[in-house]
Order: C-alpha cells, then structure tokens, then sequence
C-alpha cells in the first residue's frame, strides 16, 4: 500500500477530474488524480482501425459555443475539422422519406423548447411548475399534449432518445427542459453547423485528454487505482484505492454520477445526497460505426445524416474522417431499442443495423467493410450513455444535493453541470466549479 499526504485527492480522470486537477495545480496545491482504468479520458474513447481510419467510440462532437472546450482545444493546439455535411438529410416518418418532420412533431419540439427557456439551469427546482413537471414523464406530458401518437414518438425520440438517451417514459419532463436548458435550446443540441455535433477533433477528444494528463505535475495522475472508500471526518479525508491510502484536506468526487454511490463514505453521505445518488439513472444508447471503402450516400446527394420517428437507429451521421481512408456512417439507438439491439450477439447486431442502413441508405449500405461498436453500459467504471439523469421527483426531492460539498467532499462530473450537462463542456465546467469551491475553502 502506497501512502501519501496531498492536499486534495481528485477520483476520476474524465475531463472533469482532468479540469479540476490542472485548477487545483495552478492555485499551487498538490493534487493526487486517482483513476481506475488503466488510461485517462473517460466517455472519452478513440479506436484506429488497421488502415489508419479513426473511430471515436463516446464522445466526440464539439461545438462552438461549447466555451470551456473551445479554450481547452485552443490551449493544446488540438486541431479540429467540420462534421461533414455533404448532402440531404434522411427523414424517415413511419417508413416515408420526408423533407422534414410534419408539423405536428415540430410543434411539440418548439413547445419543449419554449418551457426550457423559463428554466433556470442552475436551480431547476425553483420554476412555479418544478412539482408538477417533476411528477410527470416526458411521455404522459406527450400524450396530453397532442392527439397524434406518432407526432409525439417522434418529438420523444428528438429530444428523451437523441439528447438524454432515455425513453420518454423513463425521463421527467422537467429533466428535459433542464438539459434542454443547460445547452442554451434544442436548436443548439440537435445542430451541426453552429450547434452541439459542429466539429471532431483530430486524434478525438481521448487525445486531448492524454495531453491534460501529461500537463500536470509528475506524479499527480494514478492509473489502475479504482477509490473504493472515502472517510471525511476530522477535517481531513482519507482516500483508499487498490493500492493507495492518500491523506488529503479536501476531495473532488469526479466519477460518473450513477457510480459516485458504489464508493463507500465514512461517515455515510448525508440522507438527500445519497437520495441524489440513488435517483441519477443512466441513460443507454448504443453507437456503431459501419466502415466502407467509399462515402456512397454522397453520391445520391445524402449527408449521411438521418432521424427516423421508428426503426432501431433513431439517428445517423457521415463520420468519415477528412483524411480518411475509409468512410463511415455511425448510428445510434437509445433507451429500449438500444436495449433490444444489445440482447442481440454481435452478428445479429450488426445484421439488423446494417438492414436498417440499407432501408435508409440504399443497397450499398450492405457492403460493410467492418462494423465497429462499443457498450458502455457493459463498462464497470461507467455503466450508461451518454451521461445520468435525475430520474422523475429528483430534481425537487433531491437536485438541491447534487453539487452541494458534504464538508470536504466536492462534486463534479457532467452530470453536475449547470452548461451543457452531459457534455464534455459541462464536465469541464464541473470540475473547474469543484477546483474553484476548494480553492476557496482552503484559503
Ligand atoms: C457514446 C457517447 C457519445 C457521446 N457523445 C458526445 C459528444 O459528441 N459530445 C460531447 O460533448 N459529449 C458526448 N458524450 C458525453 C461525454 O463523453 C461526457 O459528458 C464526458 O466525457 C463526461 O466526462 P466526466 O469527466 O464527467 O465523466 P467520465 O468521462 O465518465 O470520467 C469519469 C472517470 O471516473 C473514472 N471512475 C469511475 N469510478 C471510479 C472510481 N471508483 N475511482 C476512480 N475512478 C473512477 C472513470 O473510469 C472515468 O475515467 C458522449 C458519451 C458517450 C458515452
């Protein structure tokens, strides 16, 4: 057993805990960042196929008004490039190829984002109506709303499926106009040029992430050392891994919110912070890559970009690299379908999101040259996609926990963003946010 005295231990080195450490460092204190896995980046995962084609497997798109990422981009000289755009989008409504959504669909969506915009982001519980929108599910504010079935599927699948990675049933209604909320409006999230799915980074953003980690200190960073228990008393804590007991004034819990209950505290969290712990359900979503030797859907005047109100992949997009060599349409499942897909083995995955290319795509679609996918619900240290969310009654019962320190203890992550929660730039928000309490408790 490794021991040491640091003045602050970071758990977690998602860009979270790598934004806290680098703040923690810059206001002169010694800080131990304590990961489990053996690399850094977290939801952050990059994959380079044998031909040299990159694959990003979490998170990939930044977009400009993403602050904190774009300093941090700036910063470490990360080049980026566009999300390739070259044609028309696919709208698949009920098995028809449309323009755009009708009507009906885009007026739910608009109403989403017009109550999102009477959300304060940072104190969701305050709006007149928190009670109410807490206590009831995306779907049944839906299914009040409109009498067209479909149009409410859809409006679900824009926003609980693509944005949250929830079915509309599983998310409160107030949790959606909070997420809707914290990224400045759904225009934002659902767009490319301007909006959330604007630019990649080359290298992806796990290579960012190395290089905040090889920026601190030597020494700060422990990989392969999982915080199994935190003890906070007597105005010290005291951090067990694995292999390390690390004394410490304060901590930033910087795990992905629906694990920061598997650590064990001593003394035990306070009983509104643990029912905060209890209540942040993952979202699932499942994204595979499909890789051919050519961008065919360019050739018919397709982006690659489609939404579909049915079908198992809610959502796909020309992933090609500018460089190549070869191209790539990722799709995306959430909530049920995603969980239908995973009972699926691989191969028959793999058919039925390839038949569901075809059908948007065309034949060509068939000729994959390799198919690439990654779970993130199978994965111990992150257990869900893309982030956590406040499960209906959550944000009122309990959101008032949700970053507030429990003496020492202090709490980042994404799912703690008032910006862009769920995002990398929330994350970094976060754990800024967390540096910054610290700071200031130690002056
Ligand atoms: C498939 C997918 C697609 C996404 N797409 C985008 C996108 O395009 N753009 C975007 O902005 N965001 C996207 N996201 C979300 C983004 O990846 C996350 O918001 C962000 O990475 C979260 O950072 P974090 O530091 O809060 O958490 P994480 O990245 O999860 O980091 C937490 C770290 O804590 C570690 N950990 C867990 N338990 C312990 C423990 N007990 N002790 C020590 N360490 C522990 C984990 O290993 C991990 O490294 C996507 C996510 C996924 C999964």
């Amino acid at each position: 057993m490794d021991r040491r005295a640091v003045d602050v231990v970071v758990a977690g080195a998602g860009f979270a805990g790598l934004a806290a450490a680098h703040r923690l460092v810059e206001a002169g204190l010694r800080v131990a960042l304590v990961e489990a896995r053996d690399r850094v980046g977290g939801r952050a995962l990059s994959r380079v196929l044998p031909d040299g084609t990159h694959l990003d497997l979490g998170g990939q798109w930044v977009g400009p008004t993403q602050y904190e990422m774009q300093k941090l981009i700036a910063q470490y000289g990360t080049e980026s490039y566009p999300t390739p755009e070259f044609g028309q989008a696919v709208i698949d409504y009920e098995g028809e190829h449309v323009g755009e959504m009708p009507s009906e669909a885009r007026r739910l969506c608009a109403e989403l984002d017009r109550l999102s915009r009477e959300i304060s982001a940072n104190a969701p519980w305050e709006h007149p109506q928190a009670r109410l929108w807490d206590g009831q599910t995306l779907a049944s504010w839906l299914a009040g709303a409109t009498d067209d079935p479909v149009a409410a599927r859809a409006a679900a699948r824009q926003t609980a499926g693509a944005l949250l990675s929830l079915d509309a049933a599983d998310a409160s209604l107030l949790e959606t106009l909070f997420y809707l909320a914290s990224a400045g409006g759904l225009d934002v999230l659902v767009g490319y040029e301007g909006g959330a799915q604007s630019h990649r980074l080359v290298g992806g953003p796990q290579a960012l992430a190395e290089r905040m980690a090889d920026a601190l200190p030597a020494r700060t960073v422990h990989l392969g050392e999982p915080v199994r228990r935190i003890e906070h008393g007597g105005g010290k804590v005291v951090v067990h891994s694995d292999g390390l007991r690390l004394e410490a004034t304060a901590a930033i819990v910087a795990v992905p919110a629906v694990l920061v209950g598997r650590i064990d505290y001593e003394p035990p969290l306070p009983a509104v912070r643990d029912g905060c712990t209890q209540r942040m359900a993952a979202g699932y979503a499942i994204k595979t890559h499909a890789v051919y030797r050519e961008p065919f859907w360019r050739d018919r005047g397709l982006s690659g970009v489609s939404f579909s109100s049915c079908g198992v992949l809610t959502e796909t997009v020309d992933n090609t690299p500018p460089t190549g060599p070869s191209a790539v349409l990722t799709g995306f499942a959430y909530g049920a379908d995603a969980l239908r897909l995973r009972a699926l083995d691989a191969r028959a995955r793999r058919e039925v999101v390839v038949a569901r290319l075809a059908e948007l795509f065309g034949d060509q679609a068939r000729d994959v040259q390799e198919f690439v996918e990654f779970d993130w619900l199978a994965e111990p240290w992150t257990r869900g996609c893309f982030s956590g969310h406040l499960a209906p009654g959550g944000w009122t019962g309990f959101g008032r926990a949700l970053r507030e320190p429990v003496g020492p203890l202090h709490w980042a992550g994404t799912e703690t963003a008032t910006r862009w929660n769920g995002y990398f730039d929330g994350a970094v928000q976060s754990g800024r946010r967390a540096a910054d309490e610290v700071v200031e408790s130690l002056r």
